[in-house]
């Protein structure tokens, strides 16, 4: 294991006078981040932070907290990067968790956060950053430039990233030295990652599709371009502006892109490596953004509790007419990282082919949840990471993610991943949309039942949707009923509330 600041510092004592990092008007160079970055670990001091202490950083996209990260990881602290898009008692939630002593708040921020003082004990300092009233700079002109001489230990945790959370309350994952630079090394051989390339950090650095992917190019001395948040058409012009070779997005940015108008003319020329990932992306999706970007493109399957990417969808599979199969593929582990299938009632591994839950295991996970040890215990087993995605692998090693475990279903023993019977009932022509879900069965514990929506104009005949059932899927998959619904209910990103649609029938007996 190396430590983080010993995995930069040949880029800083090579290159001093490279350019390391741009932020909107500011261009940094190995040296001056260098220079910044210990300052900051020093102005933690002075606020009387010790090892082990959190900050906590509320704000858009910003070089300062990239900064705040580094100095966390040479200074012994820890910072806990919140998503600045929570609501207050969210907000209020997530810094009580990471009993951070000292906030960062982006200007834009700054009175949200002041109203929520009262309702925060543990915070001692407020610090503003950016904007007229910025105290950020003032704090690092005030530091010195010294070593904090903290010995850290590899496995040591200085990055907190809180879960999107389905269920419950965030989470704070806990990334290491060894976490991360296990990962970073790993994407910097998966994405092509170069001493010469530049590397646009556009997703939010409270998530590991930001903070992950700067650390990655920056362990490799690529410069690093942080983006404050999307506008996709400045995004689109900054990438000849900024030179970019590598960036990463979102399914939903992808979307936005293909929207922009003129899209296919902007100058790509410098971009060799786009990277999509973080959630599904919708097979025609993809293949209009293959057509407009002429670049090499990689799919990242990843979480936050494993630093970041665990399986990548290289260039090649993009574009192989042998094998189109495998564009709704997630790829194959990257190095370091085992992956195995396993049946989430008996444990044990399912042949290739077969579905079961990934499980990962290797450096790149997290150390474990901040003060839940019993989720971290039911999550992290012998060392494996249970992913919650269910899925298969192909004899070629390449993994399929299709549905939550959560959703599986079990009847008479038998395991029935929703998405499958999804698939099968919306080839129907009056199907508009369907949801599978489990309800209450006195003979077989669940029973399978589909809620659809038909089709605009058409009208559903249930009795034949089960026999087009019976047709196509094995006994045990089939649907015992079906309830016909006006339109499924989702959430704000469009997800289907699966959870809201079994409560009626559980109500009472979970
Ligand atoms: P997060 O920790 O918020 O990044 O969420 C991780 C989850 O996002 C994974 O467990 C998957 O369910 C989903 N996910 C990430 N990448 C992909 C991908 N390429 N394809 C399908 N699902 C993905």
């Amino acid at each position: 294991g190396v430590l983080l600041l010993d995995a930069l510092r040949p880029w800083v004592e090579q290159d001093p006078g490279g350019v390391a990092l741009r932020f909107e008007e500011m261009t940094l160079t190995w040296e001056q981040l260098s220079d910044r970055v210990l300052r900051n670990a020093d102005a933690q001091r002075a606020l009387g932070l010790r090892p082990g202490d959190r900050v906590a950083f509320v704000d858009k996209n910003h070089a300062a907290c990239l900064e705040t990260t580094l100095a966390c990881s040479a200074a012994g602290t820890v910072n806990a990067v919140v998503n600045f898009r929570l609501a207050p008692a969210e907000l209020v939630h997530v810094i009580k968790d990471s009993t951070a002593r000292v906030l960062f708040v982006g200007h834009e921020f700054r009175e949200t956060v002041d109203e929520l003082l009262p309702e925060l004990p543990d915070v001692e300092r407020v610090v503003t950053v950016g904007g007229a009233h910025d105290e950020y700079e003032p704090l690092l002109a005030a530091a010195a430039a010294v070593d904090p001489a903290h010995s850290a230990s590899v496995d040591d945790c200085f990055l907190q990233l809180y879960t999107s959370g389905t269920t419950g309350h965030p989470k704070g994952a806990m990334l290491t030295h060894r976490s991360l630079v296990a990962h970073g090394r790993a994407a910097a051989r998966g994405f092509g990652f170069e001493r010469d390339s530049v590397n646009m950090v556009a997703m939010p650095l409270f998530h590991v599709g930001g903070t992950s992917w700067a650390l990655a190019g920056m362990m490799r001395g690529c410069t690093t371009i942080v983006v404050r948040e999307v506008v996709p058409d400045r995004v689109l012009a900054q990438l000849a502006e900024d030179s970019v070779t590598h960036a990463f997005f979102v399914p939903a940015v992808f979307g936005f892109f293909l929207q922009t108008p003129g899209v296919a003319d902007y100058d790509y020329s410098s971009l060799r490596c786009l990277g999509y990932g973080g959630s599904p992306m919708p097979t025609a999706l993809l293949r209009s953004a293959l057509d407009v970007f002429p670049v090499d493109f990689y799919q990242v399957y990843g979480m936050t509790e494993a630093s970041g990417v665990f399986c990548i969808l290289g260039p090649e599979e993009h574009r192989d007419d042998a094998h189109p199969e495998r564009l709704v593929s997630a790829g194959r582990p990257v190095d370091g990282v085992e992956l195995r299938v396993v049946d989430p009632v008996t444990g044990m591994e399912v042949p290739d082919g077969h579905v079961g839950e990934f499980h990962v295991r290797g450096e790149q996970v997290m150390a474990g949840y901040w003060r839940l040890p019993d989720a971290t215990g039911s999550t992290i087993v012998d060392g494996w990471l249970r992913t919650g995605d269910a899925g298969r692998r192909d004899e070629d090693g390449y993994v399929y993610v299709e549905d939550r475990v959560k959703d599986m279903i079990i009847t008479g023993g038998e395991n029935v991943y929703p998405a499958e019977v999804e698939r099968v009932l919306s080839e129907y022509p009056d199907v508009g949309e369907v949801a599978v879900i489990g309800v209450p069965d006195d003979t077989w514990g669940e029973s399978v039942k589909a809620v659809v929506a038909p089709g605009q104009g058409a009208e559903l005949d249930t009795e034949k949707l089960l026999a087009f059932a019976a047709g196509n899927l094995a006994g045990y998959k089939r649907p015992r009923s079906v309830d016909v619904v006006e339109a499924l209910p989702r959430n704000a990103t469009g997800k289907i509330l699966k959870r809201s649609l079994r409560e009626p029938y559980w109500k009472g007996r979970e």
